[in-house]
């Protein structure tokens, strides 16, 4: 018989890891997705061939990246399931991801799926009525493995037809980690993240940012959201200006390099040429035509000034680097008192 190949979806904790290797551990190919969207995992996408070779130097697992980010875009107006704790849509990004993954089994010559769930490991989206309805929704239905919980869970096609052996699946449940741990290091597993996950969607504090956008309540509106938008949404000091801009300072050196890479055409980018300070974009609301007013560019100036090194001596008053459509004007400004600003941030 030809070799057997299963493809998993990794999400690069140490569940889906131990996944990968108690099925490759029975002689099938195991083939890794790992799914990407600007709310997990994105910048991996600026280096795919490296993430590649690191996964399989550390972890002996093939692994390759799949972008989701317009159709997760879509599926966050409105996740059939609903939200969890914050703005993670667990069950439907999941039946989203197995959903891809069975269409792409055939592409890939894949027999089965294989996920790391571990039953009962969290409230919302690992219970067993929920393990059922996401394997139904997703039509993975009885190609979906799960070798941690297996034991626990009804046979599966891949158990069935003897490609995998049942008894040397494993009957984990609930949220300690102690048995993962143990597996983990026989099979020499020893460096893992941990398992607080990276999801912006499920971050109390980013998450309100993005949640903001598919509530109304921002000058983008959710139909028109883009991937580029959500990256900047996520970066640095942001702020709704009166007269409808949308302002975004960086708080270090690495966060203004990054907004100089995400600045676009019609964008306006602020920086101070003498003083230490943030480098900033100020983007016009999409319904304004022409450009960004006038009493908006002070005001971005003055929290460039702001947010800017403060000097011991002298005047307050900082210069600032305003370049609009090629052209670069210098502003002086003072910076913006605290109580003026506060109910501008985009928190
Ligand atoms: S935490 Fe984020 S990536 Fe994980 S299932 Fe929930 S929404 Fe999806």
């Amino acid at each position: 018989m030809s070799q057997i190949t299963a493809l998993a979806l990794f999400s690069g904790g140490l569940d889906s890891m131990l996944a990968c290797r108690v099925v490759a551990a029975q002689g099938l190919r195991v083939m890794a997705v790992k799914f990407v969207t600007p709310f997990f995992d994105y910048k991996l996408l600026a280096s795919r061939e490296a993430y590649q070779k690191e996964i399989f130097k550390k972890y002996g697992i093939e692994v390759f990246l799949e972008d989701l980010s317009d159709i997760y875009l879509d599926l966050l107006r409105n996740p059939q399931h609903g939200f969890g704790k914050n703005f993670n849509p667990c069950i439907d990004c999941k039946i989203l991801m197995l959903t891809r993954a069975r269409a792409m089994m055939a592409e890939l010559g894949a027999s089965f799926l294989v996920t790391g769930e571990v039953l009962g490991q969290r409230p919302m989206s690992q219970r067993r009525d929920t393990l059922r309805v996401i394997e139904r929704d997703s039509g993975a239905d009885r190609f979906l493995l799960r070798p941690l919980s297996a034991k626990l869970l009804p046979e599966t096609e891949a158990e069935a037809q003897g490609w995998i052996d049942r008894e040397k699946l494993f009957d984990m449940s609930g949220r300690s980690r102690s048995r993962q741990i143990a597996l983990a290091r026989e099979f020499g597993i020893v460096d893992f993240p941990s398992p607080a996950g990276g999801c912006i969607l499920a971050d109390p504090i980013l998450s309100r940012r993005i949640a903001r956008i598919y509530q109304g309540k921002f000058i983008i509106k959710a139909e028109d959201i883009t991937v580029a938008d959500v990256c900047l949404l996520l970066v640095g000091r942001q702020f709704v200006l009166p007269g409808g801009g949308w302002l975004i300072l960086g708080r270090n050196e690495q966060e203004n390099d990054r907004l100089l890479t995400m600045a676009q055409e019609d964008d306006v980018v602020l920086s101070m040429p003498v003083r230490p300070g943030p480098t900033a974009i100020l983007r016009r609301p999409q319904a304004m035509d022409g450009p960004v007013s006038q009493e908006d560019l002070q005001l971005a100036a003055s929290l460039v000034v702001r947010f800017g090194r403060k000097i011991k001596e002298g005047s307050p008053e900082g210069e600032v680097r305003v370049t609009a459509e090629k052209e670069t004007q210098i502003l002086m400004a003072l910076p913006l008192d605290d109580t003026i600003f506060q109910g501008w941030a985009v928190e």
